[in-house]
């Protein structure tokens, strides 16, 4: 096994794909993870899917790791890293989905640390009128979101339903607030963007029960660097439900 050893927690699987490290069980893995596809039979493609290009001894057939397609080498050679599918190396990759996958490298590399580390926010749960600082972080299996301060708060990120974020310039309000279905398009709420997100409405299940519960975050007004922070963690935040929301629609 090429001298490679799972930590705690995880287990090495060898599919036809590549090597992965996978989490032991259901319950611990990440709600960013995807599932393997399975690969399109090879009786059923006797042409590259991109190119057309009849396989024949020659001219071999590809399976792309992410969609499962058939391609010629031609059009899938990049090897691409694929976190999502706990790919421990990077793996083949047509050209449609090596760019989502590269795309998707940057939140690996920089905002999952981002909402890892947290950020300082005004929170104030429901519809009360009582706000409280906490530190809003994801725990390191990806799986909730801890709000610390006098009280304590975990919500499950497989049981959001909605994440609203609010900008800066407006006074929320119902054509101010920009969820992230509307925001797939655009990529106008970024880190040193002209747009600097202030806030985020979140809703969420509570298990056992179908109530939404609805939870406020408010960057804070009075200093500046912990604002930046919040606004870069909101942005981190805003990539997450993209993923997790494109990931549910699949
Ligand atoms: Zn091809
Ligand atoms: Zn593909």
């Amino acid at each position: 096994m090429s001298g490679r050893e799972a930590p705690e927690g995880k287990k090495l699987i060898r599919s036809p794909s590549g090597l992965r490290m996978v989490p032991e069980s259901r319950a611990t893995q990440s709600p960013f993870g995807l599932e393997e596809p399975p690969w399109v039979p090879d009786k059923e493609c006797p042409r590259c899917m991109q190119c057309n290009t009849k396989f024949d001894f020659i001219t071999r057939k590809h399976h792309c790791r992410r969609c499962g397609k058939c391609f010629c080498d031609k059009c899938c050679s990049k090897k691409v890293p694929l976190p999502r599918m706990y790919f421990v190396d990077p793996v083949r990759q047509c050209a449609e989905c090596a760019l989502i996958s590269q795309k998707e490298m940057e939140f690996y590399d920089r905002q999952l640390k981002v909402l890892m580390n947290g950020a300082t926010f005004f929170v104030t749960p429901g519809t009360s009128e009582k706000t409280e600082m906490m530190v809003c972080r994801l725990s390191n299996n990806q799986r909730y979101l801890f709000l610390d301060g006098e009280s304590h708060y975990e919500i499950e990120i497989s049981h959001i339903s909605t994440v609203q974020i609010l900008t800066e310039g407006f006074t929320p309000g119902e054509n101010d607030i920009h969820t992230y279905t509307c925001l797939l398009e655009s990529e106008h709420i970024m880190e040193g963007g002209n747009t600097r997100a202030t806030g985020m409405l979140l809703q969420y299940k509570v298990p056992g029960s179908d109530e939404l519960k609805q939870i406020k975050f408010a960057a804070g007004e009075d200093f500046s660097s912990n604002k930046k922070l919040s606004a870069t963690w909101l942005a981190a935040m805003h990539k997450a439900a993209k993923l997790l929301y494109e990931s549910r629609d699949q």
